[in-house]
């Protein structure tokens, strides 16, 4: 065993103007699986994220919603847990580069460099908005192209003719703010100057170093690109260029010391907010229950970042590596402060080998994943089984998704445990017994254990995930060849039946405790549910063998195709209004459907309604408009009250065969905004899982004598 690591990890933070994408949980993923595997191997880790909320995009939106920026970014805060929590994804701290940590420390840096004589100032011509009396960001100017005269091009290039500019060169510019025509204007910035020679040469050298643990900084594609940057001409041309660091009021920032109306660029004071979010960690104490309790030392910020021993780990994505492989460390190091020991880049996400797109409906939105009940666990397994430590983008395509969790998750890894723990309960009481030496068995298990630990320290997630599913395919094979079903009927053999499913079971222990860092909650249940521990699994776990089993319990669930389909539909009604829209068990794992309550089934409303009309839909091929009474009214005037639902049902029924008919709707179903209009509900209709099958779509219809209102229950 290595001795113990003391770690400070973070992902980039994810700017506060919208809510995360699928490329900000697959980062999240990719470091909170690395962290979960240090953490079990008994490390010290602290990890933190923070909101990146300064600058102009943040200001101007905020403007736009009425609310002050504070406010604009707290409300974004507020939606974070949802998608932290529901993907398992579990910082220590999540914080706000507005924090008041931020500003103080962004000051202290920027005070520190000035010292070390690395700030200029110098005055730099920019579009100034006359209306809006605030200097105008590149992105809020368009005009018309020099080249090709389109109109309406943002001021760095023409999106019809191709053509490379600078904003000054549009012709007939104007904001984007107000409409105005932008004028030239003079103002003074503050530059870091990254061009001196003591920061080329602080981080030439820095850029090819190992970090505090031996391993290189960077990765080798990385420090190629960097190198690029690096490159001069024969004339001494290119290399770094100073960095303007400073921003004219009216901005949402931090001010810059000494200078009034002057705030430093969102980019200057959004990296610091990593030390920010882990001072606030340690300041509330947080970090030392965690960790320092049993060793009694209470260790302060200032000290944990200070400590040679603690490594510090950056997780962020390709587009951002200038600013930490060169801003970033310069300013640390220049400050008097640690730089980071690695910088771990990963690619993008692609949908079927595009780029996600929101326009396009491309992309994959998180939260709708979680709202179709999609298993957190299978897309960070999913994830995990494709991530490597190269800079390369990891491909989402639905086929894949299914097969590898159907055919490796559940039909590999969970089938284990169902099959050798059934024999277990029923014919030994639970008792896991092995037959002569377990000798060969522990040795494997440690030498698979190894061999994973280098993968996942080195983030080479596939190629763990690729030996803990071949050692899977060798306990199957071990146990279908011991053939248990054939010794269940032999009473002579019981010993050899032990054995076998005790073997299988304790190969099921082992890949549990290796897919943990992957399948946190799983592997949580299989450790107290399964095997009984008070406690979740730690790497030191491989090496043991369990002693007992419970009776087996549902573990995970195989992927439904359909439901998963439905996480592609562009901005398709997500409540599909048919019954084939209730998250339907699969054919295979129908009799392990997870059983709900009769509370569960009593929170759905269903009522019988009358369809008083019914519509086509222009532009939808499988909706129908239906009107709906099921006597209610409203509150106010007593009138009654219809409802407005769309359903899926257009290739089943003509719309005027609908109407004055009765049928069954759920009432309390959330209102959804469609591109058609909103939808009060949805009415119930039976289909086959199987539509090339059995084609058709069945709408519910109570029997004679049922009314509009009436509960169905
Ligand atoms: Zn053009």
């Amino acid at each position: 065993m290595t001795s113990k690591r003391r770690l400070f990890v973070t992902t980039a933070l994810p700017y506060a103007n919208g809510p995360f994408h699928i490329g900000h949980i697959m980062e999240y993923i990719q470091a909170d699986t690395w962290v979960r595997f240090q953490r079990m191997r008994g490390h010290e880790v602290h990890f933190v994220g923070a909101d990146d909320a300064h600058g102009a995009p943040i200001m101007i939106a905020a403007e736009k919603a009425g609310v002050t920026p504070q406010r604009f970014v707290a409300d974004i805060a507020a939606e974070r847990p949802r998608y932290l929590d529901g993907f398992h994804i579990r910082f220590d701290n999540w914080h706000s580069t507005d924090a008041p940590e931020n500003h103080q420390l962004a000051q202290d840096i920027y005070r520190a460099l000035r010292r070390s004589g690395l700030i200029a100032s110098r005055e730099i011509e920019q579009f100034y908005d006359p209306v809006k009396g605030m200097f105008l960001p590149d992105r809020y100017i368009k005009g018309h192209c020099p080249k090709c005269d389109a109109a309406d091009q943002y001021g760095d290039a023409c999106e019809v003719c191709g053509a490379v500019y600078g904003p000054t060169e549009l012709r007939r510019p104007y904001s984007v703010l107000s409409g105005a025509t932008p004028e030239m204007r003079r103002s003074e910035h503050f530059f870091f100057q990254l061009s001196s020679a003591r920061c080329a040469e602080f981080l030439r050298d820095w850029t090819q170093g190992a970090g505090a643990h031996g391993a290189p900084r960077l990765q080798p594609e990385v420090l190629n690109k960097v190198r690029e940057w690096f490159a001069t001409d024969a004339d001494g041309h290119g290399g770094l260029a100073d960095w303007d660091i400073s921003r004219d009021a009216p901005y949402f920032g931090i001010e810059v010391p000494d200078a009034p109306g002057k705030y430093f660029y969102v980019w200057l004071d959004a990296p610091i907010g990593y030390l920010a979010s882990l001072k606030n960690h340690f300041d509330k104490g947080q970090a030392a229950a965690h960790w320092h309790a049993q060793s009694r030392t209470t260790q302060s910020y200032e000290e944990f970042v200070a400590d040679d021993a603690v490594e510090q780990v950056h997780f962020i994505g390709k587009d951002i590596v200038y600013f930490h492989t060169l801003f970033w460390p310069a300013m640390l190091h220049f400050s008097g402060r640690k730089t980071p020991s690695q910088v771990n880049v990963h690619g993008f996400v692609t949908v079927g080998g595009e780029k996600m797109s929101k326009s396009r409906g491309t992309g994959i939105s998180p939260l709708k994943y979680l709202d179709l009940g999609l298993n957190p666990e299978w897309l960070r397994y999913y994830l995990a089984a494709k991530m490597s430590a190269r800079v390369e983008d990891v491909d989402f395509t639905a086929e894949d998704f299914v097969a590898r969790v159907n055919a490796d998750l559940v039909g590999k890894y969970v089938n284990i445990a169902s099959r050798a723990a059934r024999f277990i309960t029923q014919h030994f009481d639970g008792e896991l017994r092995y037959l002569g030496t377990t000798e060969p068995l522990l040795g494997a298990a440690r030498a698979l254990a190894d061999d994973v630990a280098t993968a996942l320290d080195g983030r080479e997630y596939a190629r763990a995930l690729r030996e803990i599913m071949a050692h899977a395919d060798r306990i199957n094979e071990a146990f279908d060849a011991a053939q248990p079903w054939v010794l269940a009927k032999d009473e002579a053999r019981r010993a050899e039946l032990h054995d076998a499913c005790a073997r299988a079971l304790a190969g099921f222990w082992q890949l549990s405790v290796l897919l943990a860092p992957m399948l946190p909650a799983t592997a949580s249940r299989v450790a107290r549910e399964l095997f009984g521990l008070d406690r979740d699994f730690v790497w030191s776990d491989c090496s043991a063998l369990p002693t007992r089993v419970a009776p087996y319990r549902h573990l995970m669930q195989r992927v439904d195709a359909k439901l998963l389909e439905r996480l592609f539909e562009a901005d398709a009604p997500t409540p599909t209004p048919t019954a084939t829209a209730a998250p339907a068990p699969a054919p295979a794992a129908a009799a392990e459907s997870p059983t709900i309550s009769i509370d569960d089934f009593a929170r759905i409303d269903l009522r019988v309604a009358r369809i008083v009309d019914a519509a086509a839909v222009e532009g939808s091929t499988k909706l129908l408009r239906l009107t709906l009474d099921a006597g209610e009214r409203n509150a106010a005037t007593g009138e009654p009250r219809l409802r407005n639902v769309f359903s899926g049902i257009a290739s089943a029924y003509a719309p005027a065969a609908l109407v004055g008919r009765l049928t069954v709707m759920v009432a309390n179903l959330a209102p959804r905004k469609m591109k058609f209009g909103v939808s009060e509900g949805m009415v119930l209709a039976a289909s086959a899982d199987d539509e090339k099958a059995r084609a058709g779509i069945y709408l519910l219809d109570p029997h004679a004598g049922a009314e509009p209102g009436m509960r169905v229950r």
